[in-house]
């Protein structure tokens, strides 16, 4: 085809944070530069994300008065990761994350404050931060994209507020502990969006991204601002080898197989591989459901990894994900993960047994991999279930369903009851419906109702941190995060060890060059995002510990290539 070029000087694969990151820097260093993108949409995950990300040592949070240093990072990390990921790694991280930002921040769309108050994930390590790590993207206003919004991954329900309107990290944590001026804080986010009479007229969709939504949108138009081809509907196939380097990159764009010449670099940001069952089955512990990922459905299938092995490339952690507990919705194509309302006082996770078997606040990735523990070793967590109370109901929100108050069961869509949500007068009743031992239930909540009193979960010390107290209510006493389940109608929701991506993948240098099991690089080819083993090994140190990394070593690999032109 005669209207295509094909020679570029870095061509990256997969359009998420990492890709986009990479690409704007590869350009303004004078790089000519392809994006291709396998769906019709460009964004991936990272664009139904919440877009934060954890950069330790950040000039904002320094610039408020905050205390930080390459030295508790590395601590943390190292204490965190446990040797599951290289020093050498961690330390270009460390090193390179706070310069990626204020670059890309001084030179491009992208804009970033400071979660203060979102604490590092292990409180009890040395070298944590009760916060100022994780980052959190400004509002973006999407105006000026134009009609190329329309193919940005949409954003999920779940990161909008009510379902519509864009907000931010900040402003949803406000919101959930009710801090002062939380109630004047939504009217004004429903004011602004039921105002703009010409955005209304034209849809559902706010003109203000938030979250991913947000970091990806003002990626995009920087992508754009650059004239960065973005090839989306492009599928990489494999690899084109050369004298044992790569050098570019064979693709199926409109049904067609192109081959794509790349001068200095490929730069693989296609994701993990959470979207193909028959790779999940080969790495992952079992049981495992593509179904319950919370990533977008058919992106992102492993096809890094699987043209990397073939190319002898060494791979680590491909039994992780970033696990999350996930529900499932009617009509909705991902699964939604339940990351912060396990930690609202008055919900307990039991399994089949009735039995409570880890700390509810605790994050995600963790209460992940201990739903898988206790699967091991009892058979019975696999699905678990989400068990809370009529005043529970009333006051909070949980997956879908927002607090009672605001949406009654009277007006929750009729296809969530029985499987959404089943509900009982008693908890006997309860049990009965969702097949979960009575006994064990009745002798939990009893021992919860207790703990509630004291404020101290004798068992898992839930509520003993300040990360576990962030999505706690700061008007529940003793403890914002336990409160008694007494009051029925009782009600269920099946969650199920799902992930927001895997975690394992190609291993890469402390230039984020893909690497043979012998350590040597393998030249012309780097891997980023989720498409390559994490820094962080098997740990989640903080909120953005996925995209924070994409990004950086989308940048370290932007440098390598130009300086080695
Ligand atoms: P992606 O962003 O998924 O991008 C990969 C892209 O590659 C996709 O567009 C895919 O279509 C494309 N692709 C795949 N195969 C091919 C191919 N063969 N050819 C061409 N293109 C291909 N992480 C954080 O750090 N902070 C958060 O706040 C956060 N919040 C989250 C909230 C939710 C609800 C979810 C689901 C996840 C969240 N995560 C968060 C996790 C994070 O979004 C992902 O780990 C991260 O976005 C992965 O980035 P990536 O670049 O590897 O992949």
């Amino acid at each position: 085809n005669n209207d295509i070029e094909n020679d570029y000087d870095v061509i990256i694969v997969g359009s998420g944070a990492g890709a986009m990151t990479a690409a704007i820097f590869a350009a303004d260093q004078g790089n000519s530069v392809l994006i291709v993108e396998k769906s019709d949409k460009y964004g991936g995950t990272s664009a139904i994300s919440g877009g934060g990300i954890w950069i330790p040592n950040n000039d904002e949070f320094k610039a408020l008065g905050g205390t930080d240093s390459e030295e508790s990072a590395l601590t943390y990390i190292k204490a965190a990761s446990a040797g599951s990921a290289a020093e050498s790694r961690i330390r270009t991280y460390i090193k390179n994350a706070p310069k990626m930002l204020r670059e890309l921040q001084a030179n491009s769309r992208v804009k970033y404050a400071v979660a203060e108050k979102y604490p590092d994930y292990y409180q009890h390590l040395e070298g944590s931060l009760p916060g100022g790590r994780s980052m959190d993207p400004e509002l973006f206003d999407t105006t000026g994209l134009g009609d190329e919004i329309e193919h940005q991954q949409p954003a999920s329900g779940n990161t909008l507020l009510m379902g519509k309107m864009a907000w931010t990290a900040r402003q949803a944590h406000k919101a959930v502990a009710k801090e002062r001026g939380w109630m004047l804080m939504i009217i004004g986010l429903m004011l602004r969006y039921k105002l703009d009479f010409k955005q209304r007229k034209k849809g559902r969709r706010d003109r203000r991204a938030g979250l991913g939504g947000s970091l990806v949108a003002s990626l995009r138009h920087s992508v754009l601002d650059r004239k960065i081809p973005l090839w989306r509907s492009t599928e990489f196939t494999d690899f084109v080898i050369t004298d044992d380097k790569v050098t570019g990159i064979k693709v199926l764009r409109d049904g067609q197989e192109l081959t794509l010449n790349a001068r200095y670099g490929v730069i693989m940001g296609s994701g993990g591989f959470e979207q193909n069952q028959q790779l999940r089955e080969k790495y992952l512990p079992h049981p495992t459901q593509q179904a319950w990922s919370a990533t977008p459905k058919g992106c992102n299938t492993g096809a890094a990894l699987e043209a990397g092995q073939k190319l002898g490339a060494a791979t680590d952690l491909l039994d992780w994900c970033w696990w999350a507990p996930t529900l499932k919705v009617p009509k909705e194509q991902s699964a939604r993960g339940l990351f912060a309302e396990r930690a609202f006082p008055g919900a307990i996770v039991v399994d089949g047994l009735g039995k409570r078997f880890f700390n509810e606040a605790a994050p995600y990735l963790e209460f992940g991999d201990a739903m898988y523990r206790n699967h091991q070793k009892t058979g019975n967590s696999i699905p678990s279930w989400v068990v809370f109370d009529s005043h529970f109901r009333h006051e909070y929100a949980m997956g879908p369903l927002m607090p009672g108050k605001i949406m009654p069961d009277s007006r929750a869509p009729k296809a969530w009851r029985d499987s959404v949500y089943w509900k009982a007068d008693t908890l006997e009743a309860l049990s009965e419906l969702i097949n979960v031992d009575a006994t064990g239930l009745a002798a939990t909540v009893t021992k919860m109702n207790g703990y509630a009193k004291t404020g101290i979960d004798e068992e898992f010390q839930r509520g003993g941190n300040v990360f576990d107290r962030y999505y706690g209510d700061t008007s529940v006493k003793p403890n914002p995060c336990l409160a008694p389940i007494e009051k029925g109608p009782f009600y269920a929701m099946k969650i199920h060890p799902g992930d927001i991506g895997t975690k394992g993948g190609l291993l890469t240098n402390d230039f984020g060059q893909v690497v043979r099991p012998s350590g040597e690089a393998i030249t012309g080819l780097y891997a980023i995002g989720n498409c390559s083993s994490s820094v962080m090994g098997t740990s989640y140190p903080g909120a953005g510990a996925t995209i924070g990394p994409a990004m950086t070593f989308g940048y370290v690999a932007a440098n390598h290539i130009s300086a080695n032109r």
